[in-house]
């Protein structure tokens, strides 16, 4: 797929050395995970204005992205000449787009991989239709021969399909179904995915397996409650990871390993019944690493304090009283870390004791790259909950992505792909781009297979 995509599409990609999630696991790797090159918007045209913003949150001033690689330089811009001089670049580049566009045109992550692939549907004359929800299939003969669209106002218009239809709606993360697993206020989702793939393959006669361990991607959310809206920012490992923070539940003791795949971090939150955690670090971590939407030195920090994101003390103890979890636990908690870290032992939850852990540490602490003091005043807090980016529970399919009825026969021109079809993991999350991955993996087999190319 990857070869395929490269070769006959604007997609590039490159490798990331990230070691897979569960590195004690058989078989396991690093650097399977790839990410796409960053891509100049600009390309598209007018048709920038089609592709949604990023998530407000993971994007700096509004709408700036950052690919990884550029956070070496935008983390530390006072350090060297070089670095200033990139970040000057940036910014300057930013500074236009925001003229011409209204936003960051250069996109990275995610964002470039949307762009890459608008970039291929215009160079290949695909029709795309905005705004333009698809309702029902269309069943003949035992056959999906198209759909039902509602379009510019205009309910149920046609569309047919010679070879068929592949469903990929992003799943149900924003359906009322959903809330059954999570509140939608902690889902980072996009708001449209409420499960209409899932309901037209049900009502084509595509069957689902039994729900999943876990029934989607979760990750610990932070938000920034704004006057019309709430941004939210997962925490994946960035933050979390470094040296010197610590989370604590509400009683004020640590639950878990800080540095740990979102996964299971959430897991032990749900596990725990949890909802709300706090993410707790000195002056030095946030000057250094940052917390959430609260970035590094030299990013103001100031409208965040005020806006109640992030909470700010003189003492631990005062900070226990402004988070409202027990001084005493969230002192001894501090203290314990702190004399842990002096040793490089997390002795309760093994911390830093493997390389994905490390992966996302910082190299220049010793003698644990996960774990330091929280000592330097003020110190801060920002509240944490058990949130999703995806749910993972959907369709069967054959090795084609073709949907299977209750006999486990394929629904001739009937495909789901992405989080309308069951996740290949069971809900686990083995290793970055668990989600992408496969969705593009079954996606190009769904279209070999519609195009009649044997695999
Ligand atoms: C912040 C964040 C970071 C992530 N990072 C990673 C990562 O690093 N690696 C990874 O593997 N995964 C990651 N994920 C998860 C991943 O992005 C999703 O699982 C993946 O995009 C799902 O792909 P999809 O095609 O199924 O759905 P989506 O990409 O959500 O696309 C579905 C589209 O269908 C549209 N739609 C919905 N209903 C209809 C309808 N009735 N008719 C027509 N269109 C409809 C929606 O508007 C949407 O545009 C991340 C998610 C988030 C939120």
């Amino acid at each position: 797929m990857v070869k395929w995509m490269e070769e006959n599409s604007a997609m590039q990609f490159k490798p990331v050395p990230l070691p897979d999630y569960h590195p004690t696991t058989e078989g396991v790797s690093i650097g399977r995970t790839l990410l796409t090159e960053e891509y100049d918007g600009r390309h598209l045209g007018p048709r920038i204005k089609d592709v949604r913003y990023v998530l407000q949150g993971l994007s700096v001033f509004g709408s700036m992205q950052a690919d990884p690689s550029e956070l070496a330089y935008l983390t530390k811009p006072f350090t060297s000449f070089n670095n200033l001089s990139k970040c000057v670049h940036k910014l300057g580049r930013y500074a236009v787009d925001l003229l011409l566009y209204g936003k960051g045109v250069m996109m990275a992550n995610g964002n470039a991989l949307v762009g890459r692939l608008l970039h291929t549907c215009i160079s290949e004359n695909v029709e795309l239709w905005k705004d333009s929800p698809a309702v029902r299939t269309i069943l003949e003969d035992e056959k999906i021969t198209g759909l039902l669209v509602s379009k510019g106002g205009e309910q149920n218009v046609k569309l047919g399909a010679r070879k068929g239809v592949v469903l990929a709606t992003g799943g149900f993360g924003r359906s009322i179904e959903a809330q059954n697993f999570s509140p939608h206020i902690w889902s980072a989702q996009p708001r449209a995915n409420v499960g209409d793939g899932k309901r037209m393959g049900f009502e084509s006669g595509a069957i689902f397996p039994p729900q999943n361990p876990i029934n989607g991607i979760l990750a610990p959310i932070s938000l920034l409650h704004l006057k019309d809206q709430v941004r939210r920012y997962p925490h994946f490992a960035i933050d979390r990871s470094k040296p010197g923070s610590i989370i604590v539940g509400p009683n004020g003791r640590r639950f878990a390993n800080e540095s740990g795949p979102y996964q299971e971090f959430v897991s032990i939150l749900h596990q725990r019944d949890i909802k709300e955690a706090w993410f707790i670090g000195d002056k030095t971590f946030l000057r250094k690493y940052g917390m959430g939407m609260a970035l590094p030195w030299p990013y103001p920090k100031w409208r965040l304090l005020r806006q109640g994101y992030l909470v700010k003390a003189s003492t631990i103890s005062s900070l226990a009283e402004k988070i409202n979890v027990p001084q005493s636990a969230l002192e001894k908690t501090v203290g314990e870390c702190n004399a842990n870290a002096r040793k490089g032992i997390d002795p309760d939850f093994g911390r830093g004791g493997n390389i994905y852990d490390n992966f996302y540490g910082d190299p220049t602490v010793k003698p644990n790259p996960n774990m330091g003091q929280c000592v330097e005043p003020p110190f801060y807090a920002v509240k944490i909950h058990p949130g999703d980016v995806s749910t993972t529970w959907g369709m069967m399919v054959n090795e084609d992505a073709q949907a299977l009825d209750s006999a486990g026969n394929p629904i001739q021109g009937l495909y789901a792909v992405g989080n309308d079809q069951n996740s290949v993991m069971r809900g686990q999350y083995p290793g970055g781009g668990s989600s992408i991955g496969p969705g593009m993996t079954f996606g190009y087999r769904a279209g070999m297979h519609l195009a009649g190319k044997t695999l």
